[in-house]
């Protein structure tokens, strides 16, 4: 009866978007079960050709294989099974060497109209009516097991969506601040959007560039990119090209299916260009994740742009808006001067160098808000322990410095044991921890002038060297410059 058989791949006997969906792969699955359950020598699965009146051939099974065949039976000439396959009926025939049971499989209303055909010789049984009735609820309970399924995928994937939404908006309307946002911005659409690489470049419009910025790679690192310059010229490269709009689609494109770039505008201002790629696992970029990006590519360009607007206002500024604490451009005056100061009078100058101990772990445990108040609360610990000479300064992220004039080391030692006190008292609430309250400590390091140094960056260096030590050696804690030396020797 088959014309030609042969071994093949399963999913090329199905239609492209039955691959993807599983639906092929259920197919496969149930003529399997078919065949046990029935007794079956072989079972097929045939499309109906109405126009035609003709059941083409998909799949078949047969001892325990399956085949692509090229089987079509003209079912004009049989009234009975043409009308039963029309008015999606079972039917059942018996050849003189073979029992054949039609049954019909009803898929999406959209889909061709599928028959199933089990196959017995005759020596075995006849099909019996139990039997018969029995094939039609298999069908319909697998069918129905394989909607479920689909549906369980389709409401998986909407959740996922909307946690992404929920995540990358919160993640977005913080990131105002410091310049740490690029990271996490690009490392959000990386993790939420599941890409290989995510890559983010700005345009400097007085420069006519476009310039890198940063880029996360598979391993969720985060790298400065600032060594990337592109012209902004047209035809200078196809990145220019995007952001100039003078590539087919300039909002958002995509290349070879997984890359896919996405120039950022701002009230209808080009910013920059964002670049998520999944060149390494060559994972396909479906169409509902471009949408989703398409309609975040707003949000991430204003998140971009606050925090290339609050850099600009920083400049300007001498004092850092969350912890009000002096800037370092302002501190490198007041450094300039106590220094000069110190030396002309004979006078010591100590420098302490503070750095708030497993910070980024609390941020990354609680959240970047805990952090903030962690910052906080330190900072005003610190403003309210030091005299009227006494200068400090965020240094960046969680580190502080503080130029004590007139201290001696021991001096020094004492303010920064008590501000350890102090901060060993910072009550922050937290949920999920044993005490319902954060443990908040840090290491400070000093070097003093004119013991340990003679020069601004000499103090400066010996401080971080203290600092680096006690960070090395168990953390909330205190060291003298000249303490640490003489531990080194002694080690
Ligand atoms: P260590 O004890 O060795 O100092 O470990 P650490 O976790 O404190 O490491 P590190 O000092 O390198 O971490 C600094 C972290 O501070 C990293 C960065 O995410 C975070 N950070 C920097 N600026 C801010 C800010 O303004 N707010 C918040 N919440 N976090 C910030
Ligand atoms: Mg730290």
């Amino acid at each position: 009866m088959l014309n030609a058989e042969k071994n093949i791949n399963v999913n090329s006997a199905w239609p492209a978007g039955w691959q993807v969906d599983g639906k092929g792969f259920f197919l496969t699955g149930l003529l399997s079960l078919m065949a046990k359950r029935f007794n079956s020598d072989s079972v097929s699965v045939y499309e109906f050709d109405a126009r035609n009146s003709m059941l083409k051939i998909k799949l078949r099974l047969a001892h325990s294989m399956i085949f692509e065949s090229e089987e079509n039976i003209f079912i004009g000439g049989i009234a009975k099974l043409e009308k039963a396959v029309v008015e999606r009926r079972i039917f059942y025939c018996r050849d003189p060497g073979m029992h054949f049971l039609y049954v019909p499989l009803v898929m999406e209303l959209d889909f061709p109209l599928l028959v199933v055909r089990l196959e017995r010789a005759c020596p075995k049984k006849k099909f019996s009516e139990p039997e018969i009735k029995d094939t039609e609820s298999v069908i319909r309970e697998a069918t129905r097991d394989y909607y479920k399924a689909q549906f369980a995928a389709i409401k998986r994937k909407h959740s996922k969506n909307i946690s992404i939404i929920t995540e990358l908006t919160e993640i977005f309307a913080s990131s105002i601040r410091v310049r740490e946002s690029f990271k996490r911005i690009i490392q959000g659409v990386q993790r939420y959007f599941g890409f290989d690489r995510v890559r983010l470049y700005l345009i400097d419009k007085q420069a006519q560039k476009l310039k890198g910025e940063v880029s996360v790679d598979i391993r969720g690192y985060v790298r400065s990119i600032s060594f990337e310059e592109i012209p902004l010229k047209a035809g200078s490269h196809r990145f220019a090209d995007i952001v100039l709009g003078k590539s087919s689609n300039s909002f958002l494109e995509r290349y070879k299916d997984c890359v896919v770039y996405i120039p950022m505008a701002v009230q209808g201002e080009v910013i920059g260009l964002l670049i998520a790629d999944n060149l390494l696992s060559q994972e396909r970029i479906d169409d509902s994740e471009l949408a989703m990006l398409k309609s975040f590519a707003g949000q991430i360009a204003l998140a971009v742009d606050n925090v290339r607007l609050f850099d600009k206002v920083e400049e300007l500024s001498l004092y850092d808006e969350l912890t009000k604490l002096p800037l370092r451009r302002y501190f490198a005056i007041r450094f300039q001067e106590e220094f000069y100061r110190a030396e002309r009078f004979k006078q010591p100058l100590a420098l302490l160098w503070g750095d708030i101990d497993y910070f980024k772990e609390i941020n990354d445990t609680y959240g970047h808000e805990i952090g903030d108040k962690v910052l906080k609360e330190v900072s005003r610990v610190i403003l309210s322990s030091l005299r009227k000479i006494d200068f400090p300064c965020r240094h960046g992220g969680d580190e502080i410095l503080v130029l004590l004039p007139q201290a001696s080391g021991e001096d020094a030692k004492k303010l920064a044991r008590r501000l350890l006190a102090e901060m060993g008292e910072i009550k922050i609430a937290v949920p999920f921890s044993k005490t319902g309250e954060l443990n908040i400590s840090m290491s400070i390091g000093i070097a003093v002038f004119p013991e340990d140094a003679s020069s601004m960056e000499q103090l400066l260096q010996k401080a971080d060297d203290a600092l680096y030590w006690v960070k090395s050696h168990g953390r909330n804690n205190v060291a003298l410059y000249r303490e640490i030396i003489t531990a080194v020797d002694s080690d």
